[in-house]
């Protein structure tokens, strides 16, 4: 009876399949959703009804509760819902889930927007611009309250906390049914209403679905559906004194935006019954528009090295344990950006993972590969010295016919492979050498150890870009540091010129020009936490910190990087990549960059 699904439409790479994507490729061969309409705003089914024919092929949402920061498992979640919508002509809403009166704040809701924004998704389209909160249907979840009790599906219940848990029974004892639970339809719809009205304290009813106190599934044992909470909410300010219970509000958000697809995280299968059972008898009703959306679960992301509950991240944020929300550890959206992420890598990697019905554990280097992956053909190259020490050319006066002569030196923005064919290649960095450079101190020893190829005594190395130098020696402080490195410079071995190669160099070292370098500040940013799994299994995740997770370098930086601007991204030869950091680069005039991530994957170390 299942038509066999036909290839998903792709633009550009053709993307996996997946179980979901079989599951809307069925749907759309067999025409489940072709009889909806959209009246161009979300709303119960007369309100549909009297709409369009709906011009979404399919509609899902991505419905955050706007109580914290986006990390990287929500980014998994956008990317699936928004993906899905686009690759399949429909239209992704962007929901706040909002039904909680207590958490909301704005500078969440602005954040969302701008983190969805921000991997390069959009709402709008498909008869509508999709941004919903889901306080808005506050009034038709009244109205579906009413309704069931007027059918005998929901009764107010006065027990209290403890009886009711009591009550519930657990995995091996069946419930029993409440003292309240006969009441009969008038009687509840008097004390629902008494509730509205404010006329029971916090906490005196509930009102429950009327199901079955005897299920073998738990969510099925008369569900609470609305409770009373005098709470001010920021969107519906004190109209009421009652809110609807997550596991009631979620569907009927789903139905009233006609969502076809609803996606949520594994969590959720034990309640997909209860989610189907509500629509059903709403839709018995009258109330709601057929066919009902359908909940399908997938693994949540799972990230090593990483957390990703809101309350923990919370936690790091107000301990000051890192700089903020957006500091550049934070598997938080905000934090990935301005650690040098772009949505493309984030984009890439939800690609990858795919999804599955089992959690399972991603590495860490798996965001990183799609990162370089993505930064590899578009970071322009540069050098930097992260840990300078000043090397002389005792010989350059002499060479050159004065101390304070300099060279013009060029070097390709992005090397030849990074180039995509039938691209231009961007303009070559243009530096300068003269008779002082700046090193990093580990590329001279004054005793090598074996194997060692860089500068030492005698030994010839190229300067980058440059000339090849002869090692001569070095000087040193009282303590034995060595404060500068001396070399004679081999004349007639400029690179890109006809001699550059009758000098057999023994390594390449990068460099930066004393004259013309630029000083700035690095932030070496390493994991988060040490521990793989820093919070598994009820771990104190506060004591797998690593304590060496930042570390601020006074690096020099070539001219050309005078040029970047906040997110710009760079790959310093040798060290990895860098990202002018979006808040601190250029403020007071001062260059700061970020390590995005090193050059090769050291996770696994
Ligand atoms: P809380 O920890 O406060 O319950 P949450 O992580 O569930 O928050 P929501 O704002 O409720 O956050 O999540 C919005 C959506 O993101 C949900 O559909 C949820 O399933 C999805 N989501 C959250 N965390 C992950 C994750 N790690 N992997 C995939 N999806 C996720
Ligand atoms: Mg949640």
């Amino acid at each position: 009876m299942t038509t066999p699904a036909s290839p998903a439409p792709t633009e550009g790479d053709a993307k996996a399949s997946n179980f979901l994507r079989q599951i809307i490729e069925t749907d759309l061969a067999k025409g489940t959703y072709t009889s909806r309409h959209w009246a161009g705003s979300p709303g119960d089914a007369a309100h549909q009804a009297a709409g369009q024919p709906d011009p979404a092929k399919i509609r899902t949402r991505f419905p955050p509760e706007p109580n914290g920061y986006l990390h990287v498992g929500h980014a998994k979640s956008i990317c699936l819902n928004f993906g899905l919508a686009r690759d399949y002509g429909g239209v992704c809403h962007l929901r706040f889930d909002d039904t909680n009166p207590e958490k909301e704040d704005t500078e969440y809701v602005d954040s969302i927007i701008d983190a969805v924004k921000w991997l390069g998704y959009s709402w709008e389209g498909k008869g509508g611009s999709h941004l919903y909160q889901a306080s808005d249907y506050f009034d038709f979840m009244y109205r579906a309250a009413e309704s069931l009790i007027e059918r005998g599906h929901a009764y107010v219940d006065e027990q209290s906390a403890e009886d009711m848990r009591a009550n519930r029974g657990d995995f091996n004892t069946p419930g029993k049914n409440s003292p309240f639970r006969e009441r009969t339809p008038a009687e509840n719809l008097a004390r629902f209403r008494e509730m509205r009205d404010g006329k029971l304290p916090d906490g005196a009813a509930v009102l429950r679905a009327k199901i079955d106190m005897a299920s073998p599934n738990i969510n099925l044992r008369d569900p609470a559906i609305y409770r009373i909470r005098r709470a001010t909410h920021h969107n519906t300010g004190d109209k009421w004194c009652i809110y609807p219970m997550y596991t009631y509000a979620h569907p009927i958000e789903d139905a009233l935006e006609q969502i076809t697809h609803s996606l949520c995280t594994l969590e959720f299968e034990d309640q997909r019954p209860f989610y189907d059972w509500l629509l059903e008898r709403l839709n018995e009703a009258g109330l709601l528009a057929s066919p009902p959306p359908r909940q399908y679960e997938f693994a949540r992301l799972n990230l090593t090295y990483v957390i990703t509950s809101k309350r923990k991240l919370a936690q790091l944020v107000n301990d000051k344990r890192v700089s903020g929300w957006d500091d550049p550890r934070m598997p938080t959206i905000v934090g990935l950006r301005r650690r040098g992420y772009t949505p493309e890598a984030i984009q890439l990697f939800a690609e990858r993972i795919g999804v599955t019905k089992s959690d399972s554990w991603i590495d860490y280097s798996v965001l990183e590969g799609c990162l370089r992956e993505d930064l590899e053909h578009k970071a322009h190259r540069a050098m930097a010295v992260l840990d300078p020490v000043k090397l002389v050319m005792t010989n350059w006066g002499e060479v050159f016919g004065s101390d304070d002569h300099l060279e013009t030196c060029t070097q390709p923005a992005l090397p030849h492979s990074a180039i995509a064919e039938g691209e231009t290649p961007p303009p070559d960095r243009v530096f300068m050498i003269g008779k002082a450079v700046w090193i990093e101190r580990e590329d001279f020893e004054e005793v090598p150890p074996k194997g060692y190829k860089r500068l030492f005594p005698g030994n010839v190395v190229r300067l980058k870009g440059g000339y090849v130098i002869e090692c001569t020696g070095c000087a040193k402080d009282a303590d034995g540091r060595v404060t500068e490195v001396h070399a004679k410079v081999i004349p007639g071995t400029k690179s890109g010129t006809p001699g550059a190669d009758s000098v057999k160099a023994k390594a390449a070292i990068t460099w930066v020009g004393v004259a013309d370098g630029i000083p700035a500040e690095v932030r070496l940013y390493d994991r988060l936490f040490s521990d793989p799994h820093p919070d598994a299994g009820g771990k104190d995740f506060l004591s797998a910190l690593n304590p060496d997770s930042l570390k601020v370098v006074q690096a020099w930086v070539e001219p050309s990087l005078a040029a970047a601007r906040p997110d710009d991204k760079f790959q310093f030869e040798r060290h990895g990549y860098f990202v002018a950091d979006r808040v601190d680069h250029g403020v007071g005039g001062k260059a700061v960059f970020n390590r995005v991530t090193g050059l090769k994957d050291s996770w696994g170390k």
